[in-house]
């Protein structure tokens, strides 16, 4: 249901709106509010709107998020598509707002001939998510290219800041609480003239050994120093295992791969048992990419 019009919003306000229509694991119980806003300045107006002490869960594609069965007690902020504005400033820099997919800036950038921003087209989500993950693929980052950013707050209040204001580290990046990323602009090197985008061939690469497909978050934890945390799954025996309706894939055992009868709750648990496994196997304790929020049922 749309009750945004009625309130003075030019976007989308949905209720109870079922989270797991916008994870990548299609899983997660209902948000109280759904917003996606028309544009900035409709979403500077909801934020302005909102109490001061409203729960707010951002989320891009819902690609590294675990919503729990219980859902979100809260407004939930869905800039995917509404905040979408995508432009060229100067002959290697580019504006991106939060709700562009990094898959439309790769494309963006392969045409102008910007090279190191191929890395994006292997990254299922938004900018926004990117921005929050340091997501990263084919060897790229998505802070390494970052130049300035454009933060949002809960007051719907914009501020400009540079990237050393913020903590970026593999695939973590530290803000301010209560504030998130609205957009940024990055700067991509020249490709030269006779260096061809091997684009195509990365994303063949990465099609033969992740589960493409099938319902996932990628990589669930992140990889220990100097080791894989797939590899490390795999040797402690639990490549492939089946766990309730959830499963360890058989062809990547970095992913959790999710069915129609699968609850939230059972990622978890099987990811509990996994960290439980190659603590006790190895004395390694893996830490957790994928972000898990909401209420247990
Ligand atoms: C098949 C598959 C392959 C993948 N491969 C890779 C890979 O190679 N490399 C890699 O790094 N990741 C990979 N991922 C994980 C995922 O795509 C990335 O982490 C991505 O950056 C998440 O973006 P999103 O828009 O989906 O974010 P979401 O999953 O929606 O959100 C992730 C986190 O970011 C926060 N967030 C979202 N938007 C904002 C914002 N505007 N401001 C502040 N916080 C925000 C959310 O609250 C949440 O905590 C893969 C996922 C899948 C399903």
């Amino acid at each position: 249901v749309n009750v945004a019009s009625n309130q003075g919003f030019r976007g989308e306000l949905r209720i109870d709106e079922p989270m797991s229509e916008h994870t990548s694991w299609r899983l997660g119980g209902p948000a109280d509010h759904y917003f996606i806003p028309a544009d900035l300045a409709d979403l500077q107006h909801y934020l302005s709107t909102l109490e001061r002490d409203a729960e707010l869960l951002w989320i891009g594609l819902g690609s590294n998020l675990l919503i729990r069965d219980g859902g979100f007690r809260g407004h939930v902020i869905a800039p995917f598509a509404g905040l979408n504005r995508l432009e060229l400033l100067e002959q290697d820099e580019v504006y991106v707002e939060c709700g562009v997919s990094c898959a439309k800036v790769a494309r963006f950038c392969q045409k102008r001939d910007l090279g190191n921003a191929d890395f994006f087209a292997g990254i299922p989500g938004t900018v926004g998510g990117a921005l929050a993950m340091n997501a990263g693929a084919f060897g790229g980052e998505t802070w390494q290219s970052v130049t300035a950013l454009t933060m949002i707050n809960r007051a719907g209040v914009l501020t400009e800041r540079n990237p050393d204001e913020f903590e970026v580290a593999y695939r973590e990046v530290h803000h301010r609480e209560d504030e998130w990323f609205a957009a940024a602009n990055f700067r991509f090197a020249r490709r030269a003239k006779d260096e061809p985008s091997n684009l195509r061939q990365l994303l063949q690469q990465r099609n033969q050994s992740q589960p493409i497909g099938q319902p996932s978050c990628g990589s669930v934890f992140r990889n220990p120093e100097g080791r894989f945390a797939a590899r490390l799954i795999e040797e402690a025996g639990l490549k492939g295992l089946q766990f309730g309706n959830v499963q360890v894939s058989a062809k990547h055992a970095n992913f959790i791969i999710s069915n129609p009868n699968s609850r939230a709750a059972e990622v978890e648990a099987l990811i509990a048992h996994i960290q439980k496994t190659v603590l006790e196997r190895f004395d390694i304790a893996l830490q957790r990419e994928v972000h898990i929020t909401g209420e247990t049922l």
